[in-house]
């Protein structure tokens, strides 16, 4: 769980597979990529991410995740002694800015990475009192 913190630590190699990841899926037809944060338990430093596959139905403009494949990635990660500190997807085109759907789904204590592929640029929020604040990276 993500206490009050305004500054969380990143594995610079875990920032680069999320880029890649979402580059990828930006080539496939515009996608959004979507995964899992992670760190192991009792550690400050977010140093995994698992990719999962996009849902959604208009993968273009949102993600989903299935429910089982959550599962299976969460009994994965907490069986490698991970704990799920969030979740990453990607902008395909427009700004690494929290959608109204982003909003929805985020939680107080959940980190939500944004990249933006076409500004290649990296944003962590997280929730607070009911707004998206924006959560430095180290
Ligand atoms: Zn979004």
């Amino acid at each position: 769980m993500i206490t009050a913190m305004a500054v969380v630590a990143f594995d610079p190699q875990l920032l680069e597979a999320i880029k890649t990841h979402s580059r990828r899926e930006k080539e496939k037809g515009g996608y959004e990529a979507v995964g899992f944060l992670a760190r192991p338990k009792g550690e400050e430093k977010v140093v995994a991410s698992l990719p999962l596959a996009n849902h959604c139905a208009d993968p273009q403009q949102g993600f989903f995740v299935e429910p089982w494949e959550q599962f299976r990635a969460e009994t994965k990660l907490a069986e490698s002694g991970y704990e799920i500190v969030g979740v990453y997807h990607s902008h395909p085109t427009s700004e690494a800015l929290p959608s109204r759907a982003d909003r929805a789904m985020a939680r107080p204590t959940e980190l939500m990475v944004i990249y933006s592929v076409s500004y290649d640029d990296l944003k962590c929020w997280r929730e607070k009192d009911g707004e998206l604040e924006p959560v430095e990276i180290q």
